[in-house]
């Protein structure tokens, strides 16, 4: 699993490096479904459940589910990209927001709390603990600390030979609460927090989901293995700030707030 969630990771990075203003999400989605190909793994989300793409781009005041297009970006976009591959039977599976050097006040914040909400979550990942442990850290950092909305019909899951596995994963919730943490289990943590209101509702395409306000969203994703020495992140978004750092149009997104 360390190996497919790589790929996501190496994929991510690439898409990092390809984020252009005037760039359509449909030419990185062909890009990136090529990489992943290249590299002897399968695109996980083209087909699933008859989804239509590689990458799940989410722009704006979308939350997460956007179809690529052949909308070409502009650079006070705020776009987050979701990958998903299946490499020697396993899936991987990890997401980044990533924001153009225009974006509206307030937007840089909303991912700077939304990546370090995702290390306080993964920060719970000790076995005994239970799933609440990590819902409630989340909530907590983005609702009560920072005021932002956390999504509630969307959760974090299992992975492994499946995309989604029980269980749950929740980024709401009580601490103490929920499935026991114990050796071997993966899971994708993946919180989604609204700028404004936590509300959000579908596209009628059958798969966007948008915020009912408007107001724009992140969302970031690791896998995580639940080990004896520890939690051991298995996704690595290094290859993406690496990326960033080469792409002057790309807001570089620190950990430190
Ligand atoms: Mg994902
Ligand atoms: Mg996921």
């Amino acid at each position: 699993m360390r190996e497919s969630n790589l790929l996501v990771s190496k994929t991510l990075g690439h898409v990092a490096g390809m984020l252009k203003v005037g760039v359509t999400g449909k030419y990185i989605d062909k890009s990136a479904e090529e990489f992943i190909r290249d590299h002897g793994g399968i695109p996980g989300f083209k087909g699933y459940r008859g989804f239509p793409a590689t990458l799940c781009m989410s722009l704006n005041e979308s939350v997460v589910h956007g179809i690529p297009s052949d909308y070409a970006f502009e650079e006070s976009d705020v776009v987050s990209v979701d990958c998903g591959v299946i490499l020697n039977g396993f899936y991987g599976d990890a997401a980044f927001t990533f924001a153009f050097t225009g974006v509206q006040e307030g937007v840089e914040d909303l991912l700077m709390v939304t990546r370090e909400a995702l290390y306080k979550g993964i920060e719970q990942v000790v076995i005994g603990n239970r799933v609440g442990d990590i819902s409630y850290a989340i909530q907590h950092y983005c609702e009560k600390v920072h005021g932002y909305g956390i999504v509630r019909e969307l959760v974090g899951h299992g992975v492994g030979r499946s995309l989604h596995e029980e269980p749950d994963v929740p980024n709401f919730g009580s601490k103490g609460k929920g499935p026991i943490l114990k050796e071997g289990m993966v899971i994708a943590i993946e919180p989604m927090v609204n700028m404004g209101h936590r509300g959000v509702k579908q596209k009628s395409d059958g798969w966007t989901i948008v915020t009912k306000d408007g107001k724009p969203s992140a969302h970031f994703e690791h896998s995580v293995a639940v080990r004896k020495s520890g939690v051991d992140i298995l996704s690595d978004h290094s290859y993406i700030d690496d990326a960033i750092k080469n792409n002057a149009e790309i807001i570089n997104i620190s950990r430190n707030c």
